[in-house]
């Protein structure tokens, strides 16, 4: 029988995603029986983390530093922004690395059933990118899902007047797929294809 201590450990991880019980606890094992190395190592990258993480105030992405280093790196295409849900979904398109643009994350999607209204999202955040102009093509990257197009669709609505083309991503999306959990060869295929909307 382990200590509250160490209880409190296992329970905290078996709240991550992709651990259950069993493996936080065996997580747990395997730490303490290196605490004078790995815990101490993952205690100090935690705690960097934790420290220094802000909200991108350009684009909404996580970063330990503000702008982000997405929205920092010149190399990047500023014409060309790519809208998504959740920084989850701005982490897998970018590790995908075929989008060489920038981001905007919307902080989720439109939702009658949860009560998310488009003021509840960065969409008016995403206007103002546009209207200060420089911007070219808005890459909607919405999941498969029928909130994420009903979004999609509200705001290709709202661009409608502004100088800029707005593609999405081809749904050679699996229906009801969310991009956090595709392989990078489907999430480049999408992109690729992506093509005008409406
Ligand atoms: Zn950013």
């Amino acid at each position: 029988m382990a200590s509250q201590e160490i209880e409190n450990l296992a329970s905290a991880l078996a709240r991550l995603p992709g651990l259950g019980p069993r493996s936080a606890r065996r997580a747990v094992l395997w730490l303490v029986k290196r605490r004078e190395t790995a815990l101490e190592q993952l205690l100090v990258a935690i705690g960097e983390v934790k420290d220094k993480l802000v909200e991108c105030p350009v684009c909404g992405n996580i970063d330990t530093r503000a702008p982000c280093g997405i929205c920092a790196d010149h190399r990047r295409d500023a014409r060309s922004i790519c809208v998504v849900e959740d920084v989850s979904d701005l982490w897998a398109l970018d590790r995908a690395k075929l989008f060489t643009g920038k981001y905007h994350v919307l902080g989720g999607r439109l939702s009658a059933l949860d009560g998310v209204r488009p003021e509840d999202l960065t969409i008016g955040t995403l206007l103002e990118r546009v209207r200060e102009g420089g911007v070219d093509e808005i890459v909607l990257a919405m999941n498969a899902t029928l909130e994420g197009q009903t979004t999609a669709h509200y705001i290709a609505e709202r661009l409608e007047d502004l100088p800029v083309r707005v593609t999405q991503l081809a749904h050679g999306l699996p229906v009801g797929g969310e991009l956090d959990y595709l392989d990078e060869g489907t999430l480049a295929q999408a992109l690729r294809a992506r093509r005008p909307v409406g």
